[in-house]
This record gives C-alpha cells, sequence and structure tokens, in this order.
C-alpha cells in the first residue's frame, strides 16, 4: 500500500530549502528517501552516480540462517515481513519484480556443519527457516560422496540495481536528487539550520556507506569494513535451480548466466578485483560445480561492506552536532535490514519515537571527540 501522503511533486525544479539532506544514494539513503517522502517531508539526496557501489556490487541474497554455525539473524522475525512489504510496495508502485524469493540449498562441507545442523533443525524457532534434508540422489549436481545439505526457507534475492534505478529516477523526477559529491568542507552547521551550497537544510543524513570511515563527524565510529568481489558468468550448461551455498553461492539467472560470490577481504581496501579472488572463487566452482568449469567470466564487481563491530547498525544524531545523522553499518545484510530499520529511522525523525540502544550510535559515544 502506497501512503496517500506520497504526492508526485508537480514543481521539479531544484530545492533551496529541505527538512533532510541525503548523503548517499545507496540501499540505505534510496529506502530511507523513500519512507520520508511517503510521510509529506522534503528531501534532497545527493550522490556522484558511480557504477560501482556496494550497493550495486551485492548480489542482494536474502537468507535468515548464516555462516558455517548456521545461526539465525538476530531480529529476522521482524526483518523479513518488513523487507518483503516494502519490496512489494516498490514493485507494484514501478511494474517491475525487485524481490524475487528463490530456493535455496545449502550444502554441508564439514561434519561439524552437520552436527550443528542437527541441533537447529529441533529448534522451534528455527524451523520456518530451515527446510528437509537433501541428499546426494536428490540433485543431479551433488557428487556421489557428498555430505549432502538442507533447503533453506524464505531465501531469495533484490535486484539491487534495477531497484536503485528505478528510485533514482522516481528522485529526478521529483526534484529531489542532485548527482554529486557533498564536500563535507562546504557543509555550514549553525544553529538555525545547516547551509550547502544555495540550500538550507533541518537536518543532514549520512547514508555514506564504507566512506563513513573518512567521514570528519563519523569516523570515530567503529566500522569494520570488508572488501568483497562478485563474478557474473555464462554457461550453456545446465544450471541448478536455485541457490546453492557451498562455502561460496551460486545464484541462477535467466539464459544460462550465474552469479558468484563471495569473497571477504578485509586489506586492502580498495575497489579493484584481485587475482587472489579470482582463483578463490573460481576454483570453489570448479569443484562443486565442475559441469561449469568453462563457463565464461563476463562481469566483476568489487564493492566493502559497511560492517560493524557488534553487527549492529549506526542510527541515530551525533552526540554535539544534533543537525548531524547517520543511517549506516548494516554490514552485509542490507537488503534484509533496511527497510525494518528504514521505517524505524524514519519514525523517529518525524515522530520523535525512541531509537533501540543496540542501534542507537549513543553506545559509542564515549569514543566520541568532544569538538
Ligand atoms: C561483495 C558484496 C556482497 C554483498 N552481498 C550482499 C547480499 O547478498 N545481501 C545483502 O543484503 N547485502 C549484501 N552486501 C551488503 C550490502 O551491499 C550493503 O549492506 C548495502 O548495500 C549498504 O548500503 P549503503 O547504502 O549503506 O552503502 P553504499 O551502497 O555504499 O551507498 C553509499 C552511497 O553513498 C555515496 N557517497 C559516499 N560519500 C558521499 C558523499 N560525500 N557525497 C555524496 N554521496 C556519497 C556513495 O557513492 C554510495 O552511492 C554485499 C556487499 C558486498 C560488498
Amino acid at each position: 500500500m502506497i501512503s496517500s501522503a506520497l504526492k508526485i511533486n508537480m514543481d521539479a525544479s531544484p530545492k533551496t530549502e529541505v527538512e533532510y539532506l541525503i548523503v548517499g544514494q545507496g540501499l540505505a539513503g534510496s529506502l530511507l528517501g523513500w519512507r520520508l517522502l511517503q510521510q509529506g517531508k522534503s528531501i534532497l539526496i545527493v550522490d556522484p552516480c558511480l557504477e560501482q557501489t556496494t550497493s550495486r556490487t551485492a548480489a542482494g541474497l536474502i537468507n535468515p540462517v548464516t555462516g558455517k554455525r548456521l545461526v539465525k539473524t538476530v531480529n529476522v522475525e521482524q526483518y523479513l515481513p518488513a523487507a518483503k512489504l516494502l519490496y512489494d510496495e516498490l514493485g507494484c508502485f514501478f511494474g517491475e519484480i525487485f524481490l524475487h524469493e528463490k530456493r535455496q540449498v545449502k550444502i554441508f562441507k564439514s561434519e561439524g556443519e552437520i552436527a550443528q545442523w542437527e541441533k537447529r533443525r529441533n529448534r522451534p524457532d528455527y524451523a520456518p527457516f530451515l527446510g528437509e534434508s537433501i541428499h546426494s540422489e536428490d540433485r543431479d549436481y551433488l557428487k556421489e560422496d557428498s555430505l549432502g545439505g538442507f533447503e533453506q526457507k524464505q531465501c531469495g534475492y533484490l535486484d539491487t540495481v534495477s531497484l536503485l534505478d528505478r528510485l533514482r529516477a522516481f528522485f529526478v523526477e521529483q526534484g529531489c536528487f542532485i548527482n554529486s559529491e557533498v564536500d563535507l568542507d562546504e557543509l555550514k552547521i549553525a544553529e538555525q539550520a545547516v547551509q550547502w551550497l544555495d540550500c538550507s537544510i533541518d537536518k543532514v543524513v549520512f547514508c555514506d556507506g564504507y566512506q563513513l570511515q573518512s567521514n570528519r563527524w563519523f569516523s570515530w565510529l567503529p566500522l569494520q569494513p570488508v572488501q568483497g568481489e562478485i563474478f557474473t558468468l555464462e554457461t550453456d550448461q545446465q544450471l541448478p535451480k536455485e541457490i546453492v551455498q557451498f562455502g561460496k553461492w551460486l545464484l541462477p539467472l535467466s539464459d544460462g548466466q550465474f552469479k558468484l560470490g563471495a569473497t571477504w577481504q578485509w586489506s586492502p581496501l580498495d575497489e579493484q578485483p584481485t587475482e587472489k579472488a579470482e582463483v578463490e572463487l573460481l576454483d570453489a566452482c570448479k569443484e562443486q560445480f565442475p559441469k561449469l568449469k568453462n563457463a565464461r567470466l563476463i562481469e566483476k564487481k568489487v564493492g566493502i561492506r559497511p560492517g560493524t563491530r557488534d553487527r549492529q547498525p549506526f542510527i541515530g544524531s551525533h552526540p554535539h552536532q544534533p543537525r548531524l545523522m547517520v543511517f549506516n553499518g548494516f554490514g552485509s545484510k542490507g537488503s534484509l535490514m533496511i527497510p525494518w530499520y528504514s521505517a524505524l529511522f524514519s519514525r523517529h525523525l518525524t515522530k520523535g519515537d525512541n531509537l533501540p540502544e543496540t542501534v542507537d550510535i549513543k553506545r559509542h559515544a564515549d569514543g566520541c571527540p568532544l569538538s
């Protein structure tokens, strides 16, 4: 359902006065911008429109139970319905499907993982997310000596590039998007408002992804950025019909194309593809899917996940500059978490609802310099 407050703006000229300046049009800035427009707020989103960004690199996988230890994401019972609702709402608005619900299989890579699965499968809180066991004879891509695996429920992927393109075009149409980088030296903070060029702003919200680490007002937050690579390949061979997690993952697309990911590199944090990642991804793929050994590599993408030490996002106001705010730190789960937190944060901004302590950046205020 689209809120009646979302009115089409007939005056799309650049704004000189706005309530919120959103710095960054990744998934965080875009979904927050959408929520604020729905509530009738005036916004301006600024982003340099780079071809390769973290949100545009991400495969957008939604996966409630992850890792070798098969851990259920904390609060996934809240995040998932919020994500489905928002992506459906956006799908209806733009007449396009962005969230593709898809079956997923997790293949065991060790006896330890099987032991972990045995523990989890009997827990009622895991039941909505864990499906049937799978044995080597159930799938033609499993070898005879495979340890098998199991089906995962409520999985899928978000087509982030299509969604961000559609939202950008919409923001442009609404006269609330500027293709540029915000030079932080150009933000003039006064008691009454923040001035950026010829625009007067009530609050600035930084949705600047991993670039938060060089943001002069928020670099004290303990960000843990992690670089990652994802490839797109093409094959004439039959692909699995489902997403397969095998230490790495394979996401089948249409026309023989598939995505293969992802790597995790803590340093160096540059945005260039590496030979190491190529070896790591292609070797893992060949070992699990020998028939795909001649697949053609058609695209490599690199991004930097805005991870945090406690795996909780960074949301809230600067301790000494209340006009400056942050909405960031969604790590490797932006597609799942941002819909929920964009609703929560927009209610905080527009209705004064409290932020949970677990995500409020007040929890790190001890690390904030005094000036
Ligand atoms: C390899 C990889 C795989 C991933 N896979 C998944 C996955 O399967 N599922 C999932 O949910 N998540 C995944 N993620 C994580 C997901 O991408 C992030 O959680 C999410 O995209 C973060 O969005 P964001 O808007 O906070 O950051 P970003 O996408 O980094 O957006 C920040 C934006 O701010 C802009 N910006 C920065 N500084 C300025 C400035 N001064 N002025 C103007 N604009 C500025 C940038 O150009 C950028 O467009 C993956 C990430 C990577 C790297």
